[in-house]
């Protein structure tokens, strides 16, 4: 086969993958009686940029992106209309090279990296939409902050001017036998209480829940989740 043709082929692949995904978390908001929006958010790591351009042909507003450098190599070859937010572990020395490119971050997980987007965002003339990144579960291998310090975390952001908390993103443990409702259940309950905790608040605007992947996003979607963040199963098998 030629080069052209696979490529052909992995693009109507996504164009089916795309509409079954969509029928699927549609299906999902009905079933949960939610009448409000659910983001569709293409995960693009590893996936060659006429790929996922493709995806924003299709209607995908929204693309996630896990890696600066892969990130950085990538972004001028995008093109069509779609905002990027930034998903993956962000060390506070790469926040300079993402913070006019990304839209949101939704791995804040520490008062330092906090600082770091402010200061960097201050200096671009600009607020930053940050998520907390929660790590639902309790692993030692993830990212994130303690579900129980949620709150005092977002209580340290009103000091910066220039994020603003839009809620809450978490990446519960793997799938077994339905455990990750619980979790679900759990930050779902903590994004009431931030909700909550930071009403009328200047720089909070608490209206994103960004929950489920490929394996659990019809389960997130039952707990509330706003933006699901879907890679393997729009675009294919990936190695890693
Ligand atoms: C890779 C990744 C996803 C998508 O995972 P799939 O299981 O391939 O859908 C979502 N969120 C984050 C943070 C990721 O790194």
């Amino acid at each position: 086969m030629t080069e052209k043709s696979l490529t052909n082929e992995a693009l109507s692949t996504v164009t089916d993958n795309y509409r079954r995904l969509s029928e699927r978390i549609e299906n999902a908001k009905v079933k949960a009686g939610r009448t409000d929006d659910v983001h569709f958010m293409a995960v693009t790591k590893t996936v060659p940029p006429e790929i996922v351009n493709h995806s924003v042909s299709l209607g995908i507003k929204l693309l996630g992106e896990n890696r600066v450098q892969e990130f950085l190599d990538k972004y001028e070859s995008y093109d069509g209309d779609y905002d990027v937010h930034f998903i993956g572990g962000l060390q506070t020395n790469k926040v300079k090279y993402i913070i006019d490119k990304v839209s949101m971050i939704h791995s804040v997980d520490s008062v330092k990296l906090a600082a770091e987007i402010d200061k960097r965002a201050a200096a671009a003339g600009r607020i930053m939409d940050v998520l907390l990144e929660v790590n639902i579960g309790g692993e030692l291998s993830k990212n994130g902050i303690p579900a129980d310090d949620v709150l005092s975390l977002a209580a340290e952001a009103e000091q910066f001017g220039n994020i603003r908390v839009r809620g809450l993103m978490t990446i519960p443990p793997v799938d077994v036998n339905g455990s990750s409702e619980r979790y679900f259940e759990k930050m779902q309950r903590l994004y009431a209480d931030l909700k909550s905790q930071s009403a009328g608040k200047e720089n909070f605007l608490v209206d994103t829940l960004s929950m489920g992947m490929s394996g659990d996003f019809e389960k997130a979607i039952v707990y509330g989740s706003t933006i699901v963040r879907i890679g393997s199963l729009l675009f294919g098998y990936r190695k890693y």
